[in-house]
């Protein structure tokens, strides 16, 4: 099966070609004849099937024939990251369409973005908090959109957007084809599915996707020998880029220095970022000068980036959902990669879930040669005597 058989414009056609895509992912093949049709349209997808391409085709070859100017297709992603990365894919594919497409998003300043508002876009990728910004000072013009897609719905709940949500569905005066696509189907994503799309289509890949193209290996392991651990199996893996996965800000940022200075190009990705230094960490991760990037879950939101050959869990997620949302960053279209998880004691019944979502128990690995006996370092924090800690808070 070929792209030939949705009959898109050659313009869309000449993006997928300058793309490389040669073949539909099967997302692709179920999702995109019934949004051509003008369907509403449940994706159950995560990223890495291809679910992107799935929504910005047909809505390329839609906007082709409308006005030009204002805008038609509004996206509402869950993160800055996953955005920016729709709007250039809407940029890539629709190259020769001429149709302009805005990212809209917080964190960087407004007046660029209402410039750019101001000059005519047919397309709006927007976080959910920035576009209310926009439409409370009346920045934005929504009243023409007819087409909208509301993107990795379950992480939007997640993240507490759903008044924001409902707030932004408010200004949308015109009947719609509305999508969503979620990676699961909460109780919260299916309420909002009934209220606000008509006769939904269902398109589904099965959830097993990602594990096909993934292996997945345990490394038991004391907690304060990860670090050390982990510079080893980074010595003793062949690797491509490798995305470390933290549980919070704090231990990403000081774990990216820790590997820094053993040695590897590492970059972190975290809340505490700034927008600059957000963008200039993925710049550097997609250009391949930063080897090893360490991100927390919701940082990581939306990276896409097809040579992460590992992704390595340094912590335990804390749900099934979220390992799969992590290893999902590998193996993406046509490619394999490797899950390494670090697990200690207290992670057993997580590793439980995750061998019932994998249907399979993963291999557990040990490293020839490391010294897993070795005694935790004594903390001088740890074993500051109380009275002295007051001293210093006074
Ligand atoms: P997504 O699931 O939208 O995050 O897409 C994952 C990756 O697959 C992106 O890098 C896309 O550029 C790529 N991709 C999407 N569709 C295709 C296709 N038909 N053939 C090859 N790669 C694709």
């Amino acid at each position: 099966m070929s792209f030939q058989t949705f009959n898109f414009h050659s313009s869309i056609m000449a993006g997928i070609q300058a793309l490389g895509y040669v073949t539909p992912t099967p997302i692709q093949l179920k999702a995109i004849p019934p949004i051509m049709q003008g369907q509403d349209v449940i994706g159950l997808a995560q990223t890495g099937t291809g679910k992107t391409a799935a929504f910005v085709l047909p809505i390329l070859q839609r906007l082709l024939k409308g006005p030009r100017g204002r805008i038609g297709a509004l996206i509402i992603s869950p993160t800055r990251e996953l955005a920016e990365q729709t709007h250039e894919t809407f940029g890539d594919l629709g190259q020769k369409t001429g149709l302009k497409s805005i990212a809209i998003y917080g964190g960087v300043g407004m007046d660029q973005q209402i410039r750019k508002l101001r000059s005519g876009v047919e397309i709006a990728v927007a976080c959910p908090g920035r576009l209310l910004d926009h439409i409370w000072r009346g920045t934005v013009d929504l009243s023409f959109v007819d087409v909208l897609v509301i993107d990795e719905a379950d992480r939007m709940f997640d993240m507490g957007f759903l008044p924001d949500i409902r707030n932004i569905l408010k200004c949308l005066l015109r009947p719609r084809q509305t999508m969503l696509f979620s990676a699961t189907m909460p109780d919260d994503v299916r309420r909002l599915v009934q209220e606000v799309l008509h006769n939904p289509v269902t398109v589904q890949i099965g959830r097993s996707a990602p594990a096909t193209s993934v292996s997945h290996t345990l490394y038991p392991v004391k907690q304060h020998l990860k670090t050390a651990l982990l510079i080893e199996v980074l010595r003793h893996t062949e690797t491509d880029s490798v995305l470390v996965f933290t549980r919070t800000k704090y231990r990403a940022e000081r774990l990216a220095e820790q590997l820094d200075k053993a040695g590897y190009n590492t970059a972190s990705l975290q809340g505490n970022l700034s927008q600059y230094r957000r963008q200039a960490a993925l710049d550097g991760f997609r250009n391949g000068s930063v080897k090893v990037l360490v991100a927390t879950d919701v940082a990581a939101r939306g990276i896409d980036i097809l040579s992460i050959s590992h992704v390595i869990n340094y912590d335990m997620p804390d749900s099934t959902d979220a390992y799969t949302h992590r290893i999902g960053r590998t193996g993406r279209v046509d490619k394999t990669g490797e899950a390494f998880t670090f697990v200690t004691s207290e992670d057993a019944s997580m590793v439980r879930a995750i061998e019932q979502v994998l249907h399979a128990k993963p291999e557990r690995r040990t490293l020839q040669g490391f010294d897993y006996t070795s005694p935790a370092p004594v903390s001088s924090g740890f074993f500051r005597p109380q009275r002295q800690l007051r001293r210093r808070a006074v």
